[in-house]
């Protein structure tokens, strides 16, 4: 009664458990609805308070047990995150994200983690780990057909290569983007791509190349009316224009672009490019005033946004001026600050080069332990396949061996029938004609007889055969001392007979079927008295040693011993090696006690010397098989 009292109140309990996860989860689903609505309505920072409060929800119950829930609202805070640029936060959520997504297998989110971890080291400028996390990003979304995150990746991988002076891998990524992922771009990061590309030829003084793409970006900034992008594309055209010397077009492009960046205001995208633009225009065509100030705006606009090669360009260009008007001490100190700069630029790449070093190699290590997990889930995948093969191969045995036993069983039962027939007629025709037979006459009959005894013997031996041990054996504890005692009651009369002396060691008990070890002593001592020799008694000695895997037994007798040659045929079937008038037998009892031993997992041999006697030695394992 009383347990059936506390079983309720368990059970109750887990149901209240249930009912209030269910509620909690219910609540969070409704923050996280309502989050939704703030955030089409790019209200981001409320839909970010409703996440938080379901994340505060999910964290005050750590025994919530819904893996969907947690990656759901991590999932949200991540991309939240992300797109208020709040990268700290980006990864604290990020790297949760990914540990949970691996442990349900979710692997969309677990890429959305990946590019995430990746983009928050990116931005530290962490790139030898965020190098190797966008890559494992990209080739998981390739594989997923996630295109939009594949092509995301790509850039990033593309940008990184490019900050670190590494344009041709930079190039190859940007490329790839431009010519597999053209047709899911955003209008502005499609823009954006074709200026990087153009001034990643610039940099390598591709002038024609750097043209080209700096113009597709021209084109679809003025067809988009991206004012933004139409000025630093102009300022970038007229930039490379210069560097080819074609004076005419890159001052129509300067004069353009200073239109759109009069337009935006100060802060308008390539305003220090084209204000150096300017500044070298006027000084090729030899004009000297206002130049200077043309080119000190350039290297202020170029500061601000940290442009290093724009502001190492705008000091060459102030020396260069002042130079020209004369000021030498004004040149000398612009040519000063250039050097610096130049110093520190060129130190930059150097650490530059040397961390896009880094980064390959710890590509590499990423590589090459990827390679080993394949090598090994490989390995593993042989070794499962080889396994299931051997399944199929013992299952086939298996029914095989059944198909023999039946077969076995079958005929030696059913040929017992018409043997018992031929044995009884011919008794009855013997009795009926008793007195008319002649001699000759008598001897057939007795052979008659003789024959249907020996046959009788032989079918009642197969059966035996067919029979003893199913595959699924039943084992128990056995102590051999009990088995070999009743295999030497069953023997009492042969041993009286012969006056057997019969000596056993202390035997163990081991893991096996009782009535199977006493038939295998029985035919063992019943063997070993059968082939004594003619001198001397039998003398019979049973040991038992512990080995490490299994038990040894030994059956020695002084009898007449085996020759070499048949060693091995004895344990088959109807083998015998003499004739039945010198020893009577069938040739079944070894192999009785071969398929035994099989069966129960150990070995069975023979080890002997003509003349001096047989060791039958035979091991049983100590586990369960
Ligand atoms: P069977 O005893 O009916 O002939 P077995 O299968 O028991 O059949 O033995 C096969 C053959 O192995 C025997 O005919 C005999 O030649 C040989 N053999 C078996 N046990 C001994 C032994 N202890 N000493 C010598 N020969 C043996």
């Amino acid at each position: 009664m009383s347990n059936t009292l506390e079983e309720e109140q368990a059970i109750s309990k887990k149901a209240q458990k249930v009912d209030s996860q269910q509620v909690i989860k219910d609540k969070i689903l409704l923050l996280v609805e309502q989050s939704l609505v703030f955030e089409k309505q790019n209200d981001d920072k409320t839909a970010l308070d409703l996440i938080n409060k379901a994340w505060q929800l999910c964290q005050n119950r750590p025994t919530l047990e819904c893996d969907d829930t947690r990656l759901l609202l991590l999932q949200k805070l991540s991309k939240l995150h992300l797109e208020r640029q709040e990268y700290k936060k980006l990864e604290e959520f990020s790297a949760p994200l990914l540990e949970l997504s691996r442990k349900v297998g979710d692997t969309e989110k677990e890429v959305s983690a990946l590019t995430n971890l990746a983009i928050a080291r990116s931005v530290a400028s962490d790139y030898k780990i965020s190098m190797p996390l966008f890559v494992e990003a990209l080739e998981k979304s390739q594989h997923l057909g996630l295109r939009s995150n594949a092509a995301n990746c790509l850039i990033n991988i593309g940008t990184i290569y490019a900050n670190v002076f590494n344009y041709d891998e930079s190039l190859d990524r940007y490329k790839t983007v431009l010519n597999e992922y053209q047709d899911i771009l955003k209008e502005t990061t499609h823009i954006a791509i074709n200026l990087n590309t153009g001034s990643l030829y610039y940099a390598s003084e591709q002038y024609p190349l750097s043209l080209d793409f700096y113009k597709r970006a021209l084109k679809m900034a003025h067809l988009g009316s991206k004012k933004q992008f139409s000025a630093q594309a102009l300022a970038l055209i007229s930039r490379t224009y210069l560097a080819q010397n074609k004076l005419g077009d890159a001052i129509s492009t300067a004069n353009e672009a200073a239109e759109f960046t009069k337009e935006l205001g100060g802060n308008a995208p390539g305003r220090q490019i084209n204000l150096l633009n300017l500044a070298q225009i006027e000084f090729l065509k030899g004009n000297t005033e206002g130049v200077a100030e043309l080119a000190l705006r350039g290297i202020a606009a170029a500061r601000r946004v940290k442009d290093d090669a724009s502001e190492l360009r705008g000091f060459k260009m102030l020396s260069d001026i002042y130079r020209k008007n004369g000021d030498f001490e004004k040149a000398l100190h612009s040519k000063n600050i250039h050097s610096r700069k130049q110093e520190d630029y060129l130190k930059m790449q150097r650490n530059m080069h040397a961390l896009d070093f880094e980064i390959r190699y710890a590509l590499r290590e990423k590589e090459q332990k990827i390679e080993e997990l394949l090598k090994e889930n490989r390995l593993q995948g042989m070794l499962l396949e080889r396994n299931s093969q051997i399944e199929k191969q013992n299952e086939q045995l298996r029914q095989a061996n059944e198909e023999l036993q039946q077969f076995a069983f079958i005929t030696s039962h059913d040929l017992k029938e018409p043997l018992r027939m031929i044995g009884s007629f011919a008794q009855i025709i013997q009795r009926q004609n008793a007195g008319k037979f002649n001699e000759d006459s008598v001897s057939y009959f007795s052979y008659v007889n003789e024959g249907v005894t020996r046959m009788n013997s032989l079918l009642d031996a197969l059966l035996q055969y067919a029979t003893i041990g199913k595959l699924d054996l039943e084992l128990e504890s056995v102590d051999m001392n009990e088995v070999l005692r009743n295999a030497k009651r069953n023997l009492t009369l042969k041993i009286e007979e012969t006056d057997a002396n019969i000596l056993c060691g202390e035997m163990p008990t081991v893991n096996a079927v009782p009535s199977l070890l006493t038939n295998l002593f029985q035919n063992l001592i019943s063997n070993a008295i059968k082939f004594r020799r003619n001198e001397g008694r039998p003398i019979i000695l049973i040991n038992a040693t512990e080995q490490k895997k299994d038990w040894y037994f030994t059956v020695e007798d002084n009898g007449i011993g085996i020759a070499d040659e048949h060693k091995e045929r004895i344990f088959v079937i109807f083998q015998r090696l003499h004739t039945r008038s010198k020893y009577e037998g069938t040739g079944i009892g070894l192999s009785i006690c071969h398929k035994i031993i099989t069966q129960l997992g150990g070995k069975i041999w023979v080890e002997s010397e003509p003349n001096k006697g047989s060791t039958f030695c035979f091991t049983i394992p100590k586990k369960t098989i």
